[in-house]
């Protein structure tokens, strides 16, 4: 069987990034990640990570490419990542998050990131910064 997908957003607004910091579990509870969640049977990836920076985040938003790479988590669960715009809403922590922040290319690294989410941080941060 095919590994399951966890969509993941590297949200970006007037160059800067959005990281969000875990609530949940306890071992990840504090760590910073780009904001996401599992894609449902019949959901196609980009669906997915729509409905979920929606519940998450209570915003719209547009994905607009797929950082290239695949990251495995969990046995049986692959971390994929898109870049996103907001288009419309206020980013706010509904669920699973208690803080937001908005990165610029030189704030990348004044969060601890989950590990798996590091190298798509890193090519999102590189791309705000040719922008
Ligand atoms: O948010 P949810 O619990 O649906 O995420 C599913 C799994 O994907 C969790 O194990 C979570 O740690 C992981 N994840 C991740 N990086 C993200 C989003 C989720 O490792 N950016």
């Amino acid at each position: 069987m095919s590994d399951r997908v966890v969509v993941a957003g590297a949200v970006c607004d007037r160059g800067r990034l959005l990281a969000a910091r875990r609530s949940a579990p306890p071992e990840l509870a504090g760590r910073w990640e780009l904001p996401g969640g599992k894609v449902e049977p019949g959901e196609l990836p980009e669906e997915a990570l729509v409905r979920e920076l929606r519940e998450e985040l209570g915003v719209e938003a547009r994905p607009v490419e797929r950082i290239p790479g695949a990251w495995p988590l969990k046995p049986g669960l692959v971390l994929q990542v898109w870049t996103a715009a907001l288009v419309s809403g206020t980013p706010r922590p509904l669920e699973d998050h208690d803080e937001l922040r908005w990165l610029g290319p030189d704030e990348i690294h004044t969060v601890d990131w989950l590990d798996q989410d590091r190298p798509a941080v890193a090519e999102a941060a590189g791309r705000l910064r040719a922008h």
